[in-house]
């Protein structure tokens, strides 16, 4: 872990903490260099933990680039940062992990992202539930939403 203030890669944990329902690790460290502090805030690797049931039956381990990617694409130029959403994945991955079950159907996980889209942009939860509804699988609705949008940019 890199020190954000001198950029040296010596830095020394001085106290783990899990945080958000133990799914992220909060950890205080001590640069050995400059001899400052600062926190990081670090995921668990969840696609250990999670496997997904795809539409057609397969399984996969769990991968949050998924749901960022849907997310990117259901919100592009809307007014929704990088990190609001990065805050949406870690909801809908703490909901679903809350649940205690190791293993979720992609149309679970679409639900989910959409309950919480919904409080964010009204545009980009319409864009995500339109197609999601029709594809019930979030490889499908991502790749047919890029689809939609390329079309509207080459219509115009
Ligand atoms: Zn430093």
């Amino acid at each position: 872990m890199r020190c954000p203030y001198c950029g040296a890669e010596d830095t020394q944990v001085l106290d783990s903490r899990p945080v958000e329902e133990g799914f992220t690790i909060r950890r205080r460290r001590l640069c050995s260099k400059c001899d400052r502090r600062f926190t990081t805030y670090e995921r668990r690797e969840i696609g250990k933990m999670l496997t997904v049931i795809k539409k057609d039956g397969r399984r996969e381990p769990y991968n949050r680039d998924k749901i960022i990617d849907g997310l990117l694409v259901a919100t592009r130029k809307r007014p929704v940062s990088r990190e609001k959403i990065e805050e949406i994945a870690n909801k809908v991955e703490n909901e679903i992990l809350s649940e205690g079950e190791n293993e979720v159907s992609s149309k679970k996980i679409g639900e989910v992202v959409l309950k919480h889209l919904k409080d964010v942009d009204a545009v980009a939860y319409v864009r995500f539930a339109s197609v999601y509804r029709e594809f019930k699988d979030i490889d499908e609705f991502t790749n047919e939403l890029k689809k939609l949008q390329d079309q509207e940019k080459d219509g115009s």
